[in-house]
């Protein structure tokens, strides 16, 4: 038997590939049970031998019909509003339900508070404003704060300590606007700065907030790392992550430290079949119209923007022939990116890309009319399940 593939297709071997991509309906993702099961044994062993608290962050992946399989995994769930926090309390029965919204409504708080039992504000205003009536209903309560401390370059909108952001309050604010005054509110400090990082960069932030922000730290029963953490990526540097949980420890020993990565949970356990539908050319580009849009399917390649992995293809010009992939939308923008294949692509040839369990399912859109893929997974014993497939009404539902 042939070795398994590399990253991201690791999840698959060459001997299953022909058949699953011979028997999947286009366009759909593919989750990877295994890969699931792995990143989950893999961030399950950190946090019994650091006794840190992992959440899974659920704007990155909410196919919730896997929450049984990752629930022994982790902690909790971390949501971005009132729908994500009702999701994590009502399909992961028994876990922690933190949340995190940079405003919070009025007429969502009520609710609110039957689903979370963290509740991470993201202003003085918002904590003086909610910051009695949470803490009065028993919930654990967290403030965002800045470190002002910026780790990426290349991605400005995944960072939230860059000049101006509206994400998490800074020292000077904290100071001007009597933080602490409000500290008897609070039992929890939160940070997220990082973006698909390594451990070294979240070492060098941890040290430039812990100047700034650590002085509080005593008074508090926890600490919040945000999401991120590349943790289950091959080349990650696990044992500085845990050198680092193991400092905190020592220095702060009553704090909880939580993690909350989305995409470590779900990283490279899932994939995107598309077949081609149409090949035509302009001059010298070569296009291939695919089932499957970067706008509608993949949000994040123009969003980010980045080139997705596709198997078995080569960068632009490094194999014989080289191909512009694109959805089949009006946007003449929704272009995947420029490949290269050892032999020309054929009508009705399905191709594969990688890392598209994360960002994906829960982000996709139905623009111009466009069919949602299926959810299907592949489970460990090599079946497939189909766990949704969409039709008109799921496009014609959200219009009226
Ligand atoms: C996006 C986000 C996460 C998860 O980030 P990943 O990059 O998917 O790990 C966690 N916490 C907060 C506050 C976020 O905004």
């Amino acid at each position: 038997m042939q070795p398994d593939l590399r990253p991201p297709f690791r999840g698959l071997s060459y001997h299953q590939l022909p058949a699953l991509l011979e028997n999947l309906p286009t366009p759909c993702y593919l989750l990877d049970e295994r890969r699931l099961v792995e990143n989950g044994e893999l961030l399950a062993g950190l946090q019994e031998r650091t006794g840190c608290q992992i959440l899974l962050a659920q704007k990155a992946f909410a196919n919730f019909g896997l929450y049984p399989l990752l629930a022994p995994y982790l902690a909790g769930t971390e949501a971005s509003g009132l729908f994500e926090a009702r999701l994590g309390s009502e399909e992961m029965p028994g876990k922690e339900v933190h949340v995190f919204c940079a405003a919070y409504r009025e007429e969502e708080m009520g609710e609110l508070l039957n689903y979370a039992d963290h509740i991470v504000f993201n202003s003085l205003n918002q904590l003086r404003r909610w910051g009695p009536l949470a803490k009065e209903a028993g919930k654990s309560l967290g403030l965002r704060l800045n470190p002002e401390f910026s780790t990426q370059e290349g991605y400005a909108i995944y960072d939230p300590c860059g000049e101006g952001s509206r994400l998490g309050v800074t020292l000077a604010s904290w100071e001007a606007e009597g933080g602490p005054e409000l500290l008897p509110l609070l039992e929890g400090f939160h940070f997220h700065t990082l973006c698909e990082q390594d451990s070294p960069d979240l070492e060098r932030t941890l040290a430039a907030f812990l100047e700034k922000f650590g002085p509080f730290l005593p008074s508090l029963r926890w600490l919040n790392l945000g999401g991120g953490h590349h943790i289950t990526r091959l080349n990650y540097d696990l044992p500085r992550l845990e050198r680092i949980l193991e400092g905190l420890k020592e220095r702060y020993p009553a704090l909880t430290i939580y993690l909350e990565p989305g995409e470590a949970w779900a990283l490279e356990a899932g994939y995107l079949v598309t077949r081609v539908l149409d090949l035509t050319r302009n001059g010298s580009v070569h296009n291939a119209i695919l089932d499957a849009s970067a706008a509608c399917h993949m949000p994040d390649v123009l969003e980010m923007p980045y080139r997705p992995p596709l198997y078995a293809a080569g960068e632009a010009q490094e194999k014989a022939y080289t191909y512009r992939l694109g959805g089949p939308t009006c946007l003449a923008g929704d272009i995947i990116g420029d490949y290269s294949f050892e032999r020309p692509l054929k009508v009705g040839q399905p191709l594969i890309f990688g890392d598209m369990a994360i960002y994906t399912t829960c982000k996709n859109n139905t623009f111009n009319g466009m069919p949602l893929p299926s959810i299907i997974l592949l489970r460990r014993d090599g079946q497939l399940q189909t766990l949704k497939s969409f039709g008109y009404e799921d496009f014609k539902g959200r219009l009226g």
